[in-house]
């Protein structure tokens, strides 16, 4: 792998193929470090699109659902040394429930939340108590602000930064192991829009298991963006091969 401009762009060996001599040649695909919540989709569409063609529609959410299991178990064990490499690896599978629902995880990121929390239309700092307050006109307010695409942070980490000035004081009195379980009953909730076939619910559940995955990542100090990066540099985390290859039993992407 060739690493050029500072991790910004790198060439991936991609296909090899038998030169005119006979020899295998390695064909180089250049890549770019993905820097949008769409370029990180089309990352993992990249690596793991074919493998993950071995699971039906079920069996992908399942394994979304797994690996938030163990991010409510490493919170509820307070191993919080494991989190950052969770947090990159369930990341990795919610784009790929993405990528096999055909939704666009960014334009479904700002159609929920479009720079405001979606309950009390604040910018920074959410007041939702439990009780999310009645504001007539909502739906009317958030789709103008949809509408407002300049506004839209696009890159990982602008998401990350959203979720902060939204939510970073709210969160802030709840434990790590509360935002976690908030995080599970989002997972719930994505398993019931699936089982019922209801994409538009799916797209609005898959942003809340985001906005609670940046949640715990602020509160941890975990760039997302950068951890993701970090273990899938258009590669798989095991076989390391930018077009993962990883056999059945080695359940890629898992640990
Ligand atoms: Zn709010
Ligand atoms: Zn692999």
């Amino acid at each position: 792998m060739t690493i050029l401009r500072g991790l910004f762009i790198l060439e991936v060996a991609h296909e090899s193929h038998i030169n005119s001599k006979g020899a295998r040649v390695a064909a180089h695909k250049t890549i770019i470090q993905p820097q949008t919540v769409r370029e990180f989709q089309e990352m993992n569409a990249y690596i793991y699109g074919k493998v993950n063609e071995r699971y039906d529609d079920p069996d992908l959410i399942l394994r979304l659902l797994e690996e938030i299991a163990k991010i409510m178990e490493i919170a509820r064990k307070d191993e919080l040394e494991k989190l950052p490499s969770q947090l990159a690896r369930t990341y990795s599978w919610w784009n790929a429930v993405g990528n096999r629902f055909g939704i666009d995880l960014q334009e479904a990121l700002w159609v929920k939340y479009p720079g405001v929390c979606p309950y009390c239309l604040r910018g920074e700092n959410c007041a939702c108590a439990i009780e999310h307050p009645v504001i007539s006109d909502r739906e009317k307010t958030l789709r103008r602000l949809r509408m407002e695409r300049d506004k839209d942070p696009k890159t990982l980490a602008g998401y990350q930064a959203l979720h902060k000035r939204l939510y970073f004081l709210q969160n802030r009195r709840i434990l790590v192991l509360h935002t976690a379980a908030h995080l599970g009953e989002e997972a719930g909730e994505i398993s019931k829009e699936a089982r019922h076939h209801n994409k538009k619910g799916l797209e609005d559940e898959m942003a809340d298991v985001a906005s609670w995955m940046f949640a715990l990542a602020n509160r941890c100090r975990i760039e997302l963006a950068e951890e993701v990066w970090r273990q899938y540099p258009y590669e798989c985390e095991k076989c390391h091969l930018a077009v993962c290859t990883c056999e059945c039993s080695d359940s890629p992407q898992a640990s």
